[in-house]
């Protein structure tokens, strides 16, 4: 065991200037979600060059999956790894060789060392088939930043054929420093949900109020009172969140105008939460708005579940993670209220979601996510394919 340990080690130094090289060529292009054309294209032509089995693309726009099967005799199971592969609509402030070749577009959460990463993990396993019995799936996603790029896939099927028995993925963490790999048991990210309600009043003149239904007023009413639902009807045990984030009325300082429109995301772990927030947020809504005289249209779009983690699984990639970086440089993730598509795939089979850390103070790689001038330390990567390729043999061989 303690051999195997430092065999995977040298191959991942020896593998990961490619790895590197890879995350940087993703890294200056970058493709929105469910146009990651030729990011998919790469993915597929590495695995191809690998060897990888069964190489299917153009799931959900541009996902791929290929299959690894181990030829050890022992347990058929099937274990899905998944990397993102989408960037975002920002424009990188970082001027490394590596920057963004395209205006407006960055890799500004990490995706790029996650789809490197996977095909590092590809490469590592392809070099194993011998150390494990049952097969790993490897999936490559598009839209996790909000298209649900996991969804589209999983209804296209990838989670059957062969049927998948476990599901493992991970996140670069800007929020700790690398060496670090968290994760937690149970709900680890929320459910996100989001609403849009247009309050119709009657506009008129500022001078005037009396002749007119003022949205804004009625808007802000509704605001105030939004705030009550975790305040006074929410188990104060139970973590929520209600947002207005976008109140958007008039132009003229003299003019009432006739709609205001309201947009606010909704966070929960708890199911019944989730339907609590939804449904008290229409009711009070429209209920105050009828008080005021105005009418609404009112519109609820379910976002990502929460990412619940399998317990057992949890502990496995725990206790892999503390080989990997030693027990003192694991803790326990806290509870976020973010949300991650990852939760599709823990909806239907066990598995875990982790945290790898690449936050780097001396090099001056400290921006969190999403932000313009975001950037990993390349070396996660190491933790990350280590802890991926060892999770991945002991769930097989156990
Ligand atoms: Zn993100
Ligand atoms: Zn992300």
């Amino acid at each position: 065991m303690v051999l195997a340990a430092s065999d995977l080690r040298r191959d991942i130094e020896e593998i990961l200037p490619g790895v590197v090289a890879d995350r940087r060529h993703f890294h200056q292009h970058p493709e929105l979600g469910f146009q990651e054309f030729e990011t998919s294209k790469l993915v597929a032509q590495r695995l191809q060059s690998l060897g990888v089995e069964d190489i299917r693309t153009g799931i959900a726009v541009t996902g791929v999956t290929g299959l690894i099967r181990g030829t050890k005799s022992g347990s058929g199971k099937v274990v899905l790894l998944r990397a993102d592969m989408d960037a975002l609509p920002i424009h990188e402030q970082n001027d490394v060789d590596y920057t963004s070749t395209i205006a407006g577009k960055m890799h500004a959460c990490g995706h790029d060392a996650h789809t490197a990463g996977l095909l590092g993990v590809a490469r590592l396993l392809m070099d194993r088939q011998d150390q494990f019995s049952g097969t790993v799936k490897l999936l490559f996603q598009p839209a996790e930043e909000g298209g649900g790029g996991a969804l589209v896939m999983i209804n296209e099927g990838v989670l059957e054929d062969p049927k998948v028995d476990a599901a493992f993925g991970l996140h670069v963490d800007q929020g700790s420093p690398l060496g670090v790999i968290s994760l937690r048991p149970g709900p680890a990210l929320a459910a996100a949900d989001r609403f849009t309600a247009v309050i119709r009043g009657k506009g008129g003149h500022g001078a005037h109020p009396h002749e007119t239904i003022d949205p804004i007023v009625v808007g802000s009413h509704v605001v105030v009172a939004l705030q009550t639902i975790v305040s006074r009807e929410v188990d104060p045990t139970e973590p929520a969140v209600v947002t207005v984030g976008a109140l958007i009325s008039g132009e003229a300082p003299n003019v009432i105008p006739n709609t205001a429109e309201l947009r606010g995301t909704l966070r929960s772990f708890n199911p019944d939460v989730r339907v609590q927030l939804a449904t008290r947020v229409e009711e009070i809504t429209k209920g105050v708005a009828e008080a005021l005289r105005a009418e609404v249209d009112f519109s609820y779009v379910k976002g990502y579940p929460a990412t619940v983690n399998d317990p057992e699984m949890t502990a496995l990639v725990r206790e892999v993670a503390e080989e990997v970086v030693g027990a003192e440089n694991v803790f326990e993730a806290p509870r976020q209220m973010g949300a991650e598509d990852f939760s599709y795939f823990l909806e239907r089979v066990p598995g875990a979601f982790f945290f790898v850390g690449s936050q780097n103070q001396e090099r001056g790689l400290v921006w969190g996510h999403h932000h313009p001038r975001f950037d990993l330390d390349e070396d996660m990567m190491i933790f990350g394919m280590e802890t991926m390729v060892k999770t991945v043999l002991r769930y097989l061989n156990d």
